[in-house]
């Protein structure tokens, strides 16, 4: 099997909601189109007139609730998720007659909400949420780029081939493959990532733990944000905030109250995806639309069963090798294969880290990452309007109650003993993915994206 070569940092990705597929990819488009703009020929920029942008597949569907116009515009301006003012963004095209000017070198294009086209949902483009950027002069093309993005903020360009990155120490292509080479290595789950890790990126040992626990800081602190805010999430639907609310409750409880965990474990992940759906820096973990799952049950641990750094920072790599062989052989893109590639692998990655937490077996942490995938087969992805907000938001604090159940499961009998592997489970997420209809793929055209709400 083709071995993983995916790094933390490709599953965790700082940057702003509410999506990644709709937002931060986007953005990564915008920009790597600027930097084929920059190397573009005087003569060409000289002719050229304008930039135009059509999205596809769900990003035409659900691309204004998600606010990928203002992201491809953004990353057009030279903007990058993981340092760009989550609040700026927010300001472009506020007003319908707004305009920006896209610089390349001394040439400047006039940008406006009318050059972003909303074009077919249903098409023949290899991946759903495909978009198309152009330069043109008149009628002429002068540039075009064809843009796939596939989930989790990864985005691929049709014309350039994949970057190979240098091979991992230890290569494994799925859970069998990876206990082999624990087996075979004598090392733990941790230092054999590490080791891959360093292989990958070329990166150190410090550099690497230095932005893990960048990570666990910025999760972190998008709890802390989530908890102290109230009022109401922007778009049409009218959505009132309600993790502090529940924060609240769980403060005023006795601590011997058994709901108590759990009320709290709700408001951390609640806190996060509030915090997504406001537009508001958060990491992908896998994607935005399921931010809340990992942060949640990290604070969760800090905090109420004060686990420390060292640990978190190992779990953490933990699910992130949970997130790397759902990305490697299947998908977390709700456009491809609905919500169980989304808040059901942030289930499966919580599970995981939970376990490795509490320095769990391997097979503790398979049984703990297949139970929460199990039990979120299925999982359909139908946002009402197209906003990452309902059922995503509350769906990632039962995501996290559901990775916790599932490390309980996992660790109170012999994992051994369990008979379905990940591995398994992992091949029918993604077959049950491609046969799920298309109105169930973030297309907000069927399920709870049809029932009446009320604003
Ligand atoms: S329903 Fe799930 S997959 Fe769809 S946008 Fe919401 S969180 Fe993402």
């Amino acid at each position: 099997m083709e071995p993983i070569a995916l790094s933390f940092f490709d599953i965790f990705k700082i940057g702003p909601g509410p999506s990644s597929s709709h937002t931060i990819g986007p953005m990564r488009a915008g920009f790597h189109f600027l930097q084929a703009l920059q190397k573009a020929d005087d003569l060409v920029l000289k002719k050229a007139e304008r930039i135009e942008v059509t999205l596809y597949g769900s990003l035409s569907a659900t691309g204004k609730g998600h606010g990928t116009d203002r992201a491809v515009t953004a990353g057009l301006l030279g903007w990058k998720p993981d340092t760009c003012d989550a609040e700026e963004m927010l300001k472009i095209f506020s007003q319908p007659e707004d305009m920006v000017h896209v610089q390349a070198r001394a040439f400047s294009f006039p940008f406006a909400g009318k050059d972003i086209v909303f074009g077919d949902i249903y098409h023949s483009f290899p991946y759903s949420n495909t978009m198309i950027i152009r330069l043109i002069a008149g009628k002429e093309v002068l540039l075009e780029k064809e843009y796939y993005s596939v989930g989790g903020g990864f985005i691929q360009c049709k014309s350039e081939p994949k970057k190979e990155s240098p091979p991992p120490r230890y290569p494994y292509g799925n859970m069998r493959e990876l206990k082999k080479a624990l087996e075979s290595s004598t090392l733990s789950i941790y230092e054999l990532l590490l080791q891959n890790e360093e292989a990958i990126s070329g990166k150190s040992r410090s550099q690497i733990e230095g932005e893990l626990d960048r990570i666990l800081d910025v999760m972190e602190s998008s709890v802390e944000r989530g908890i102290k805010e109230h009022g109401v999430l922007p778009g049409p639907i009218k959505l009132e905030r309600k993790a502090a609310a529940l924060h609240r409750i769980a403060q005023s409880q006795l601590m011997d109250v058994p709901d108590r965990f759990l009320v709290l474990l709700d408001a951390y992940a609640l806190a996060v995806s509030e915090e997504n759906a406001a537009c508001r820096l958060i990491v992908t973990a896998p994607t935005s639309g399921s931010a809340g799952v990992i942060p949640g049950l990290i604070y969760l641990l800090k905090h109420y069963f004060h686990t420390a750094q060292e640990d978190l920072r190992q779990g953490l790599a933990v699910s992130g090798c949970i997130g790397f062989m759902a990305k490697h052989n299947a998908s977390i893109s709700g456009a491809e294969v609905g919500c169980q590639g989304e808040v059901g692998i942030a289930s499966s990655m919580g599970a995981a880290l939970v376990a490795a937490c509490d320095h769990a077996s391997i097979d503790a942490i398979e049984a703990a990452a297949e139970i929460a995938m199990e039990h979120s087969l299925g999982m359909t992805c139908d946002p009402i309007g197209g906003y990452v907000q309902i059922p995503c938001i509350e769906r990632n604090a039962v995501g996290a109650v559901n990775a916790y159940n599932a490390y309980l499961m996992a660790t109170s009998g012999d994992p051994k003993k369990k008979k379905i592997s990940f591995d398994e489970v992992i091949r029918v997420m993604y077959e049950t993915g491609r046969d799920m209809c298309s109105k169930y793929k973030e297309t907000s055209k069927g399920g709870l994206a049809t029932c009446h709400i009320f604003c």
